[in-house]
C-alpha cells in the first residue's frame, strides 16, 4: 500500500536524518576535543622550552664568560624544537635552527608586531609540495642586568596535526558507515513497526468491504418493503405517505453510500472486478447526457454534448459509465439553476483519447481542488449531503481511472466554474 511505504520512508528518513545530526556532532566534538587535547599537550611542550631557553639564556647574559653547552637550552632534547634569540632591534644572537623547509617561513613571523608575546600560536604554511606544515611557536621576553631578548621557540608539529586530519577522515569515514547502518536498520524497523498498523488496516478494509456487502440485503428489503407500503391501498393519510417517501429517499441514499463503499473497499482489496472490453466511448458520453437530460431539466440546466464520435477504447464499460456518470451528476449538482454542463468529447489519436466535463456552477477554490480527490472530502457538507452526496464520487473515478490507467485534472474558478477534463488510453495492452 501506498500509504505504508511512504510512512516507512518518512520513518526512515527521519531516523536517518536525525543520526546524521547526531554523527555530525560527535565528529565534530570528538575532532575539537583531539584537537584541543593535542594543542594544549604541545602548547605546554614548547612553553616549557621556553622557560628553559629563557633560564639558559639569563645564565649566559650573567657570565658572559662561560660557554654554555648548546644541550642545555632544552632539558628535553627533541629534534623538531627550534629557538631564535633576538635583540629589541632585530638583531639574531643565538638559535638552534628550524629546518630549511620552514625557516623562511618563520622568521617573517617572529617580529613583535607579528607576534604577541607569551602567546602560543600555529601557523598553517604552505611548502613546495603543495602540502601544509604546521608549525607551533610561542615567544618570550627575558631582561637581565638592563639587557632585553626576545626568544622565539617553536616545533614542527605537521606530523601531529596530519594525523588529526587523518583520524578525522576516518571519524567521517566510519560516520557513513555507521549512517548506512542505521539508515538501513532503520528501515527495518520502520517495516516491523508498521506490521501491526496494516494488520489493523487490513482488518478494517475488510470489514468495511463486508459490512457494505451484507447492508445491500436489508437495504433492499426495507426498500421493497417502504414500496409496497406506499402502494398499500389502506394507506391513505397524506403524513403516513409523506413519513414513507422520506425513508424511502433515505434508503436510497444509503443504498449509494453502501454500494460506493463496497467499491472503495473492494478496489482497497483488489478485489474489483474488471472486465475489459471495447466499448464506443462517444456512444457511452451521448447515452449520459440523454439519461441525465431530465435531471439537467429539473434545474433548468441546458446539458449540452460536443464532438461526439465513434472513438472505440478497451475499457471496463460499466465502470467508465460511472465515472462519466460521476462527473455529470457533479456538474448539474454544484451549478445553479439556469446554468450549463457540456459534455465535451476531445482529441483524439491512435494511442489516446480525452473528454471533458464542464460546467458554469459554483466553482472549487484552489487550496480545495486537490482534496476534493480524497475520499469523504467535500467543499461544503451541507450542500453535498442535501444533494445526496457522500464524498465517495471523485475517489471513486480516481479509483476507475487507475484500473485503465488514465488520468484526471482539474480547472475551476470559483463562482465561474469547473471542467474536469479525463485521458484515457484507447488500447489497454500496450
Ligand atoms: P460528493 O458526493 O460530495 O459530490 P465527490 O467526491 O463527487 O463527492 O466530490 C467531492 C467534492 O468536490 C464535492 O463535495 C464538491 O464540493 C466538489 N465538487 C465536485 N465536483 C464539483 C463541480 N463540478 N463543481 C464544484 N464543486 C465540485
Amino acid at each position: 500500500m501506498e500509504i505504508f511505504r511512504s510512512s516507512r520512508l518518512r520513518l526512515t528518513l527521519v531516523y536517518s536524518f536525525t543520526m546524521g545530526i547526531f554523527l555530525c556532532v560527535l565528529i565534530f566534538l570528538v575532532h575539537m576535543s583531539m584537537d584541543w587535547a593535542m594543542f594544549s599537550e604541545q602548547a605546554q611542550e614548547i612553553s616549557d622550552a621556553a622557560e628553559d631557553v629563557a633560564e639558559t639564556q639569563a645564565y649566559q647574559i650573567q657570565h658572559p664568560n662561560i660557554t654554555v653547552d648548546e644541550t642545555r637550552y632544552y632539558k628535553n632534547a627533541n629534534d623538531r624544537l627550534f629557538f631564535y634569540i633576538f635583540t629589541p632591534d632585530g638583531q639574531l644572537l643565538n638559535f638552534v635552527r628550524a629546518s630549511f623547509r620552514i625557516e623562511p617561513f618563520i622568521l617573517e613571523f617572529m617580529s613583535p608586531e607579528k607576534f604577541t608575546a607569551a602567546q602560543v600560536q600555529v601557523f598553517d604554511l604552505p611548502s613546495e609540495s603543495g602540502r601544509l606544515i604546521n608549525v607551533m611557536m610561542t615567544s618570550k621576553v627575558i631582561r637581565v642586568n638592563e639587557i632585553e631578548q626576545i626568544i622565539y621557540v617553536g616545533k614542527d608539529v605537521t606530523a601531529l596535526y596530519s594525523g588529526l586530519r587523518k583520524a578525522t577522515y576516518m571519524l567521517i569515514i566510519l560516520g557513513i558507515v555507521a549512517l548506512i547502518i542505521a539508515t538501513v536498520f532503520g528501515h527495518a524497523m520502520a517495516g516491523r513497526a508498521i506490521i501491526p498498523l496494516k494488520e489493523a488496516y487490513e482488518k478494517q478494509k475488510q470489514f468495511a468491504a463486508d459490512a457494505s456487502h451484507e447492508l445491500r440485503t436489508p437495504l433492499s428489503v426495507v426498500m421493497a418493503s417502504a414500496d409496497l407500503l406506499l402502494a398499500d391501498p389502506s394507506i391513505q393519510e397524506p403524513f403516513l405517505k409523506e413519513v414513507i417517501g422520506d425513508v424511502k429517499s433515505e434508503v436510497k441514499k444509503m443504498t449509494k453510500l453502501v454500494s460506493d463503499l463496497l467499491m472503495v473497499a473492494r478496489s482497497d482489496n483488489n478485489a474489483l472486478k474488471v472486465k475489459i472490453q471495447q466499448a464506443d466511448l462517444g456512444d457511452l458520453l451521448s447515452q449520459n447526457v440523454r439519461m441525465m437530460t431530465p435531471l439537467a431539466e429539473k434545474k433548468d440546466i441546458s446539458l449540452i454534448g460536443e464532438g461526439f464520435k465513434k472513438v472505440i477504447i478497451d475499457c471496463d464499460e460499466q465502470k467508465i459509465k460511472q465515472l462519466i456518470l460521476i462527473l455529470v451528476d457533479n456538474a448539474i449538482k454544484y451549478t445553479p439553476n439556469g446554468g450549463s454542463v457540456v459534455v465535451r468529447l476531445g482529441e483524439t489519436d491512435s494511442q489516446k483519447t480525452t473528454f471533458s466535463v464542464s460546467d458554469s456552477g459554483i466553482g472549487i477554490e484552489p487550496e480545495d481542488q486537490k482534496k476534493i480527490f480524497d475520499r469523504f472530502f467535500r467543499v461544503d457538507k451541507a450542500r453535498s449531503r442535501e444533494m445526496g452526496g457522500n464524498g465517495l464520487g471523485l475517489a471513486i473515478a480516481t479509483e476507475i481511472l487507475r484500473i485503465h490507467d488514465g488520468k484526471i485534472s482539474v480547472y475551476s474558478e470559483p463562482g465561474r466554474g469547473t471542467k474536469f477534463t479525463v485521458e484515457l488510453k484507447r488500447n489497454l495492452t500496450k
